[in-house]
């Protein structure tokens, strides 16, 4: 490759995939030195180029004439650089100044404290600010403005009046960028292979790659633009989803779970176990669960519902039914701390069963583990609970029949299939608390089925939530205290300050003290943070539930699955420093049993956006409309972070601005891999080859084709 790619061999002799392989530093324009410095964007090859696309475009025809300029609202104006003056010297006193001039006008660009500034401007460039203009003195004057330097010519050219504006990196100008791109996608974009076939192209109104590549950098018009990101988008969607439908394929025809129907005879002596009835929602979720488990094919559900909703019942159903036919089940929880509860939990229910449990954490000492280990690969352990140290420890089991993910949010789309290879092909069910919109759904978990519990268990007191103020403050804290008094419960939550654990735990530590000293003198109180052991954590929550402790002060840790019914009341501070989805978790806590549920949030000083998440906390207590309205205020960006779920970023799609995108390629993808199961057709050869290159390992495609 490394010799194909020198340019002593014409480019005739050179196939089009070589072409592209061409080191940046022999595009025109761009040489050794500036290849070092797209090196940093990431950009080696040709083909880098094309696949750079701009982060944004700046609308030529958007630009405001300085004569109608108007005071502080988002402007941008271009001009050329008249005088570049420097007032003081020095980092702490110098004020630069960039004289800008538009035929009779003029606008002065300011910057403070930024001395070097001066440096990037010389007399005559054209240039383009972008910022909130003020007339000072009777002149325009901008602070500190995004500045763009472009050639003279650029936008010259008719209908070239959008520009790409693409990363930077320190030494690389935009218009150098643009140039080089502009060279790029002259030669290159028409080598680029084109995946799909015409008719596709044509059926469903695509244009074709090397056009899509020249618009979505130089676009003629809005128009065009939009045709070229739609293509782009939809091939990324597409592409994700078809490795989904293969992934969901592959699950289907493997064939290789044990068939364990629900006869009547079993849910009678599973049920008997159980507290208290299920509800509607619960048996329906059961009913499928236990539909896919009688198939001899590997269920594949994910068990969605609110928090407090009762999804860990239904899980204790699936695994006793695994356990009824003589198989093993394991569940999965992202903490230690909750792997306890449920282990506590379980030994209550399973009280009068000879089901045996074990307990399988970070925490254990090596010969607990050992022992554990050997009965469960010996068979004399028929539900395991554990964290990550079953998925990545040694764990053999006799004969896996299920896995169940608590909070599957926690994990992601590889650590599942990581999981799948631990056993031979055991039963899958994951639960999750966090609501997810539709279109995110369909992204990250697109190769599931989904079981739904809408309503919680009757008898549900309402949650109120607060935010408060101020003098407020006191009132609550009398509240509070009045609440412990009647025999309730509460949580007082301390947010990470710092990103060290060590300063988080003296803050914590400090905020205990002040509490145990002042408002919370006459109670007990325990205290949980994640510096502690697994032993440590465990006794303190333990103490709580059991009521030896009536208000526990701590971190995070207890955002996800702590249940202790009794606990109604919840106090979180600094709550601006929390996600809204985390501030729903850690509510969730307080709405579990018999009595109503308070919540209160302090907030220190919340942005404009943190107050907004605050008060739509306080305004709904749905955690799917919640969910709607985070999507809406902080876009996907969060519940897509690519470590969390373990797939590639995506280019260019927005889950939110692009569903109805996400949709078509859904539908159209399952719509392929029904006619073509394999997608070893000729025509979708390339496809193919595209799928496994970007989702293979992630997705654990490996058997196909
Ligand atoms: P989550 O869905 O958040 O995991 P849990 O499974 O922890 O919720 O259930 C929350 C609480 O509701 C628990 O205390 C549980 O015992 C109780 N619960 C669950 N199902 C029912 C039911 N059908 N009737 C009464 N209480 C129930
Ligand atoms: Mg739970």
């Amino acid at each position: 490759m490394s010799e194909a790619s020198t340019p002593t061999r014409t480019n005739s002799q050179r196939s089009p995939a070589e072409r592209l392989a061409t080191p940046v530093t022999f595009v025109k324009g761009v040489g050794p030195q500036r290849a070092e410095l797209l090196e940093r964007l990431g950009l080696r090859t040709a083909a880098d180029l094309l696949f750079n696309f701009p982060r944004d475009y700046q609308d030529l025809a958007d630009l405001c004439p300085i004569a109608n300029l108007e005071e502080d609202k988002l402007q941008s104006v271009r001009g050329t650089v008249e005088e570049v003056d420097i007032r003081g010297s020095g980092v702490g006193k110098s004020v630069i100044g960039v004289l800008v001039r538009q035929d009779r006008h003029y606008l002065r660009g300011i910057w403070f404290n930024m001395p070097y500034m001066a440096d990037r401007f010389k007399r005559g460039q054209a240039v383009l600010f972008s910022g909130l203009p003020r007339l000072k003195g009777g002149r325009w004057e901008m602070s500190h403005p995004r500045v763009q330097w472009i050639d003279p010519e650029e936008g010259k050219e008719p209908g070239g009046e959008l520009l790409p504006v693409y990363s930077l990196t320190e030494g690389i100008k935009q218009s150098h960028l643009r140039k080089i791109l502009r060279q790029a996608v002259e030669t290159y974009a028409d080598l680029v292979e084109e995946r799909f076939a015409e008719t596709f192209l044509a059926a469903h109104h695509l244009q074709s790659i090397g056009v899509t590549l020249r618009q979505i950098h130089f676009p003629q018009s809005r128009a065009d633009l939009q045709q070229a990101r739609r293509r782009l988008i939809y091939q990324e969607m597409l592409v994700l989803q078809l490795g989904l439908a293969l992934r969901r394929n592959l699950q289907n025809t493997r064939q290789l779970a044990p068939s364990m129907p629900a006869t009547a005879q079993i849910d009678a002596r599973i049920t008997r176990l159980f507290p208290f009835p299920l509800t509607p929602d619960q048996r329906q979720s059961i009913g499928e669960i236990a539909a896919d488990m009688a198939r001899p094919m590997p269920m594949n559900r994910l068990l969605q519902g609110d928090v407090g909703c009762g999804k860990t019942i239904v899980a204790v159903y699936a695994m006793l039914l695994a356990v009824a036919h003589g198989a093993q089940a394991a569940m999965m929880a992202p903490t230690e701390v909750l792997a306890r509860q449920h282990l506590r939990t379980f030994t209550k229910l399973l009280e009068n069963s000879r089901v045996r449990l074990a307990l399988l954490s970070g925490g254990l000492s090596a010969k607990e583990r050992q022992e554990t280990l050997q009965k469960l690969a010996a068979g004399e352990i028929d539900l395991v609970i554990g964290t990550q140290a079953i998925l990545y420890g040694d764990a053999q089991f006799k004969q896996l029949g299920l896995v169940v993910i608590d909070e599957q949010h926690k994990f992601g789309v590889r650590q599942r299939a990581t999981l799948k290879q631990a056993g031979a092909d055991p039963h899958y069910l994951v639960m999750t608390a966090t609501p997810i919109p539709r279109t995110v759904a369909m992204t990250l978990y697109g190769d599931l089925d989904v079981s739904t519990i809408a309503a919680a268990p009757p008898g549900r007191q309402p949650l109120k939530t607060y935010l408060v103020e101020g003098e407020n403050r006191v009132k609550w804290w009398d509240f509070f205290r009045n609440q412990l008094r009647t025999g309730r419960q509460g949580y007082v939550i301390v947010p990470l300050v710092e990103e060290s654990e060590h300063v988080e735990t003296a803050n914590l530590e400090a905020t205990f003290e002040e509490l145990a000293n002042n408002e919370l003198e006459a109670f007990r109180l325990g205290l949980v943070h994640g510096r502690m052991t697994a032993e440590e954590k465990d006794h303190a929550l333990h103490d709580f539930a059991a009521g030896v402790t009536q208000v526990l002060v701590a971190t995070s840790v207890v955002e996800v699955g702590i249940d202790v019914p009794n606990a109604t009341l919840m106090t979180i501070l600094g709550a601006d420093r929390f996600g809204l989805a985390q501030l729903h978790q850690m509510r969730g806590r307080v709405s579990r049993g018999k009595f109503p549920g308070y919540c209160c949030v302090f907030a220190d000083d919340p942005s404009e956006e943190a107050t907004k998440r605050l008060t739509a906390l306080v305004e709904t207590t749905d955690g799917f409309k919640l969910a709607e309205a985070d999507f809406q205020l902080r876009g996907p960006g969060e519940l897509l972070g690519t470590r969390q779920h373990g797939l590639p970023p995506f280019h260019l799609a927005d889950l939110k601005r692009d569903a109805a995108i996400v949709s078509e390629a859904r539908d159209d993808a399952r719509k392929l891999v029904a006619e073509d199961p394999g997608l070893a057709k000729p025509e979708h050869v390339k496809l193919r080859k595209l799928v496994l290159s970007k989702y293979g390992s992630a997705l654990d495609l490996g058997d196909v084709g």
